[in-house]
């Protein structure tokens, strides 16, 4: 092997990682379809789509040409004063996809920094419509929003270490996360909590900030879709803006295009990335409605104050256009319910075993759910000796496979899941 591995493990940071004594990390020489290859040949079946974003899986030629063409006309230009047609035939698909009165956007360039836009423009909304006052967040435990600051204040207090930067993270508003599973009859009580904190706070809250349907890093928890019906109708009660972070949902993850359509309901912005360029590049979009965006131009100083070096990336944005038209050329909906179908089957094995607290599937993510941490070194190694990418994290073992996924390939991945929880490699 002629990687440098001990420069990586002495000079390379990874994510949440120590560089004292860092996890270990596989090197890979490449990666096609499903299948990541290791630099010792080895190949893994990919169970991760690299954090919810290879919806397509690695390599894809419609998705490599589409990167390679734009190339060959430019990489990149200051969306400063200059425009072109990536950007304006991402933002032509990214309108008729969402529900109608999302359709001012803002490319950024990552999902953190489109949370952070999100509440910047909540903000600078409550600024022009002559409410300063109104300038905290409210949002629920359990939930992940990103790794800046002002998206960490937001993410779950005890698992988004708060405490370690208390005094640094803005204070915001907490209530529990929401009470009602996915397919329990509604119970009004699962959000009392979140309609007594916007009836006591409503004149200093600027924002519900909200994961629909899934909350994703904080817990892989899912919940009624008849909880961001009431919230819809309680933001709009209270004069508070409702936004979404759909960026680990967005785009077909949870069985629908968007997560928000199980509850048929439109918060004033929403927040997209992780598969928008189906996994190639770094892009996301803060996408508002033209009364938000008009109030926020006609305030003072009638500008929104925001706009990255890397804004709109014409690279970034053309995989975009190729990886949404791929998705949309295809019956993508079956193939996430057929993955839903072989997920649901193939992990209840789990359920019942030693050490598990629960089994659930939504769309195309399984979840297994332990009573206690998983020994991360322990079960990875356990994974990828036999032939397959998976991380957990914490008490969590899951899958959101590509859905190019075949379904052996498939059947590897839970069987392996259960064999290696059945065997408390854990
Ligand atoms: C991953 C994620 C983010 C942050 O996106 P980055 O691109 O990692 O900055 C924000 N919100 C949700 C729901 C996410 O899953």
């Amino acid at each position: 092997m002629t990687i440098d591995l001990d420069f990586d493990r002495c000079h390379l940071w990874h994510p949440y990682t120590s560089m004292a004594d860092p996890l270990p990390v596989w090197p890979v020489k490449r990666a096609s379809g499903v299948m990541i290859e290791l630099e010792d040949g080895r190949k893994l079946i990919d169970g991760m789509s690299s954090w919810w974003a290879a919806i397509h899986g690695y390599n894809h030629p419609v998705l490599n040409r589409a990167v390679t063409e734009q190339l060959g006309r430019m990489s990149h230009v200051m969306f400063g004063g200059l425009t072109h047609e990536p950007a304006i035939e991402l933002g032509k698909i990214l309108t008729s996809l969402l529900p109608d009165p999302l359709d001012r956007i803002f490319f950024c360039d990552s999902g953190s920094v489109a949370v952070e836009v999100a509440i910047k423009m909540a903000l600078q909304y409550w600024l022009a419509a002559g409410k300063p006052g109104k300038k905290r967040l409210l949002t629920v435990r359990s939930g992940y929003h990103g790794d800046t600051f002002m998206a960490m204040s937001v993410c779950d207090p005890v698992t988004g270490m708060h405490s370690l930067f208390s005094g640094a993270v803005p204070e915001q508003l907490f209530v529990e996360a929401p009470a009602c599973g996915f397919n329990e009859p509604w119970r009004e009580e699962a959000i009392d909590k979140m309609r007594q904190a916007l009836e006591d706070h409503a004149n200093t809250i600027a924002a519900v900030i909200i994961e629909p349907i899934v909350q994703g890093a904080g817990g892989m928890r899912f919940y009624s879709p008849h909880y961001l019906r009431r919230l819809r109708e309680l933001c709009t009660e209270h004069g508070v803006l409702l936004i979404f972070d759909e960026i680990a949902t967005g785009f077909g993850r949870t069985g629908k295009l968007f997560a928000m359509e199980y509850a048929s309901v439109t918060p004033d912005i929403v927040c997209l990335g992780k598969a928008l360029t189906g996994g190639y590049m770094t892009l996301a979009a803060t996408v508002t409605t033209g009364h938000v965006a008009d109030t926020i131009s006609g305030g003072n100083p009638g500008l929104f104050m925001h706009g990255p070096t890397f804004m709109a990336n014409p690279l970034a944005c053309a995989v975009a256009v190729a990886s949404l038209k791929l998705l949309l050329s295809g019956d993508w909906q079956s193939t996430v319910w057929r993955i839903e179908r072989q997920l649901a089957e193939e992990l209840a094995p789990c359920t019942g075993m030693t050490g598990v607290r629960d089994v659930r599937v939504l769309g195309a993510i399984g979840v297994v759910e332990l009573d206690r941490p998983v020994d991360m070194a322990k079960i990875q190694q356990a994974f990828v000796e036999r032939g397959i990418w998976v991380r957990p994290f914490g008490r969590l073992v899951y899958l959101m496979p590509p859905f190019i996924i075949r379904d052996n390939e498939l059947t590897r991945l839970t069987s392996v899941i259960c064999e290696v929880i059945g065997a408390e490699y854990r």
